[in-house]
């Protein structure tokens, strides 16, 4: 296991290794970029099978976090961090102090939120032993009222924000009202995001492997369930995937059915050829880390002292992002998802 040969190294400035033996904290912390801001990015806990799977997890989602940043104009950098660990049985509080103390020996270069295995809690914890947390306070939601952490309905507004821009585009109509959208998982981002499209008039077909959030959609909004399967199928104008990644690939793309492509789930394309795939079959599809970047701006107002007008605003500049994208995809005849990374790249890079 080598960090330069990683086929996911892709010059990050600095990789570190963090171990502390009274707690057993195993942890990778990975930095992208500092070029435009300290490197943010989440703080993941799991069971890897072995170190070469969590360092190959941090590089990769470490480079995605400097592009979703920097598309989305922020003054931040990518980093990620792993900790390598069941975060059922192995998260201890002697373990979440080591590994802020091993964040805070960065010295505010990588700053740490939450992510799959860990919570709001734990970011509580590791901020007794490093300033450089962030995602804890309580602040003013987008729907006025108080929340701490958790930046779904920025993300799932961002999404929104993201299916006009490219019913906009591609139908050339403003109002949603009939458009037919079909939501694969309706947890917290899918749910909001139903919400929002059933208050604009939108028809919904929704799906989820788990019963309640399913019922829930059915009966808050009329949505039609489709079974999980399915659902990229489904006769609709636009596919919203709100719950795993990989989910376009050579068997799913010749099955669309929607004219768009525009949801919340990270890695939406099982390989970068997908993208072409798409735009070959006439799909427009809204680049995954352009459109879900909601979350970031969100926890990123907390450091930059943001209230909830200024992350609602700098969210629905997401719409224009995509235009924008979509605009120069269509006359240079290129897959979205590429000229979102040639944007990402020349503010990273200049
Ligand atoms: P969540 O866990 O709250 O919701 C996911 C939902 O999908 C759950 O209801 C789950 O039961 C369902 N699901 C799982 N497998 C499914 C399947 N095969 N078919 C249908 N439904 C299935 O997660 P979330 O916070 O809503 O995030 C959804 C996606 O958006 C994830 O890919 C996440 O990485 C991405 N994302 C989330 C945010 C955020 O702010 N939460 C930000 C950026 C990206």
């Amino acid at each position: 296991m080598s960090v330069f040969t990683d086929p996911d190294f892709d010059g990050h400035e600095q990789v570190v290794h963090c171990h502390e033996r009274a707690s057993g904290l195993h942890a990778i912390i990975a930095i992208h970029s500092t070029r435009l801001g300290p490197a943010l990015g989440g703080i993941r806990m799991y069971p890897y099978a072995d170190e070469a799977g969590a360092l190959n997890d941090a590089l990769r989602l470490a480079r995605g976090m400097s592009y979703k940043s920097a598309l989305a104009g922020l003054p931040l950098g990518g980093g990620k961090s792993v900790i390598l660990g069941d975060p059922r049985r192995d998260k201890t509080p002697a373990l979440l102090h080591a590994m802020g103390e091993a964040i805070e020996r960065l010295g505010g270069r990588y700053v740490g939120a939450e992510d799959s295995g860990t919570a709001v809690a734990d970011l509580q914890l590791m901020a007794q032993t490093t300033a450089h947390v962030t995602g804890l306070q309580d602040k003013p939601g987008l729907d006025g009222g108080v929340r701490s952490g958790d930046p779904s309905p920025a993300t799932a507004l961002g999404v929104f924000t993201g299916i006009r821009a490219a019913v906009r585009h591609r139908f050339g109509r403003e109002d949603l009202a009939g458009l037919r959208v079909a939501i694969q998982g309706v947890g917290s981002v899918g749910h909001r995001l139903a919400q929002l499209l059933h208050a604009a008039g939108a028809t919904l077909f929704v799906s989820d492997v788990w019963a309640p959030n399913l019922e829930r959609a059915v009966q808050e909004f009329g949505a039609e369930p489709v079974a999980p399967d399915r659902i990229h199928a489904a006769p609709v104008d636009v596919y919203a995937p709100c719950a795993l990644g990989a989910v376009l690939d050579d068997v799913t793309i010749p099955q669309l059915r929607a004219a768009i492509v525009a949801g919340a789930a990270n890695n939406q394309l099982a390989q970068a050829r997908h993208g072409e795939a798409l735009r070959a079959r006439g799909v427009l599809y809204a680049p995954d880390y352009a459109i879900n970047a909601g979350g970031i701006i969100d926890v990123c107002a907390e450091r930059l002292g943001e209230d909830a007008a200024g992350v609602r605003a700098r969210v629905e500049r997401i719409g224009a992002t995509l235009t924008a994208i979509f605009e120069q995809a269509e006359s240079e005849g290129l897959p979205t998802q590429l000229v979102a990374d040639r944007l990402a790249e020349r503010r990273l890079y200049g």
